[in-house]
């Protein structure tokens, strides 16, 4: 059994855990649950790996690229709040027509060098031609999600990716907070005993009296004793710790073992539209645990040169909780993680995720940006973090890409 090790750029423990948000949302009449105990000014070290030294590009900046004064502008926060992105932020990358533009390296995909078998399609090569997405695909013309006058039954979904720091997340917190702005009821489950997901909504998850785990191990306690409420109206929070490591070793022992997540949320199902499991870095019983639970598989992949080592490990483990555990179980997509447009790699990469898993792969790509970090720091969702960036916009089209679905 693989025990996951704490990701590097994922914060510690926060520093000031008795602050609380100045803002409650109106969603009191719903589920009971404790407020959501804020956790700004996490100091952490949020390094971000650096792609495009490993793109072929050449060492100006592309002739799309937008200038980093054209910053989306997000919300001003306090001095615990870092900085956001300079001038010339290369994490800071946005997607624009122009951006797109296709590189004047020499080996950009015009030239005559020999590539090997993934080659670009034509509408990633040149940049996206009009009505065509960065996966190469003709763009869909989403519905705007209509207004529900009831809740429920939920559609479980489980965020997973054996690979650690691909956007599980970040997604599972943003994909979240999209379909609440969307009018859903929302509860995201952390199923990693790193606590992130519980980290990124501003959740110290050092002071925690009962967690997952509880809910997991101990009879008697039930989804409402464990619950948080969000900043975010209608999402809520199954927060987690590292006290959740030792369920994966108790649970070994367990009667019905991979249906034990299954069956404690099973009494919550007609109060949410949504859940969304945030999954461990690994494959072992938890995970299995939220395959069990779930309808369908979210597959975050980074668009980066080692993204699709382990994915067919992660497919046959679909297909075995499918086959002998849960036969409603479906892989719902692939999604397109910290692209930059700007790279001939990470073009190329994305290109190969499209080919092996055709339309599998949302047509929503998020790119790669220092706000996903920020947001951490934050402790909340872009969407209200930077409602108007390019990263919440991004995410609000997935949500409308996972409702149509
Ligand atoms: P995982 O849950 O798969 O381990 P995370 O969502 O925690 O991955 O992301 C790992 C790190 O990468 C975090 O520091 C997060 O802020 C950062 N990150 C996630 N998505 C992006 C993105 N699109 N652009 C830039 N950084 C990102
Ligand atoms: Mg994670």
């Amino acid at each position: 059994m693989v025990k996951s090790t704490f990701e590097a750029g994922t914060p510690g423990p926060p520093s000031d855990p008795a602050r609380r948000s100045p803002s409650a949302p109106a969603d009191a009449a719903r589920l009971p649950g404790k407020r959501v105990v804020r956790a700004r000014g996490v100091a952490p070290v949020l390094p971000l790996r650096d792609l495009t030294a490993a793109a072929p590009v050449p060492a100006a900046p592309s002739p799309g690229v937008e200038p980093a004064a054209a910053t989306v502008p997000g919300k001003a926060l306090g001095s615990s709040t870092p900085p956001s992105a300079g001038p010339g932020e290369r994490g800071d990358v946005r997607t624009s027509g122009a951006e797109q533009a296709a590189p004047t390296s020499p080996t950009s995909p015009t030239a005559p060098a020999a590539r090997p078998s993934g080659t670009i399609p034509a509408s990633l090569a040149i940049g996206e031609a009009e009505g065509v997405g960065p996966t190469g695909r003709p763009r869909p013309e989403l519905p705007t999600p209509a207004p529900l006058d009831r809740h429920g039954p939920a559609r479980i979904l489980a965020m997973c990716n054996q690979k650690g720091g691909v956007g599980k997340t970040t997604s599972t917190i943003n994909l979240g907070a999209a379909l609440a702005e969307a009018g859903r009821t929302v509860l995201l489950v952390d199923f990693d005993p790193q606590g992130a997901l519980s980290v990124g909504l501003g959740v110290n998850p050092l002071q925690l009296e009962q967690t997952v785990y509880n809910l997991l191990m101990e009879r008697g306690i039930t989804v409402q004793d464990v619950l948080l409420k969000t900043d975010v109206p209608g999402l809520d929070l199954l927060p987690s710790n590292i006290d959740l490591s030792a369920a994966e070793v108790q649970l070994v022992n367990e009667v019905a073992r991979e249906q034990t997540l299954q069956r404690v949320l099973a009494p919550v199902l007609d109060d949410y539209d949504v859940i969304l499991i945030d999954c461990q870095p690994s494959l072992g019983l938890l995970t299995v645990n939220a395959l069990t639970a779930a309808h369908g598989v979210i597959i975050p992949l980074e668009c980066e040169f080692f993204a699709l080592r382990g994915v067919a490990l992660l497919i046959q483990t679909i297909e075995k909780v499918r086959e002998r555990l849960n036969p409603h179980l479906e892989l719902e997509g692939i999604l397109a993680t910290m692209y930059d447009s700007r790279t001939l790699h990470g073009r190329e990469v994305l290109a190969r995720v499209v080919e092996a898993f055709g339309d599998k792969v949302f047509h929503t790509v998020i790119n790669r940006t220092i706000r996903f970090p920020e947001t951490t720091v934050a402790g909340e969702p872009i969407t209200t973090y930077a409602p108007s960036s390019h990263g919440a916009h991004a995410y609000r089209e997935l949500a409308k890409e996972v409702l149509a679905r």
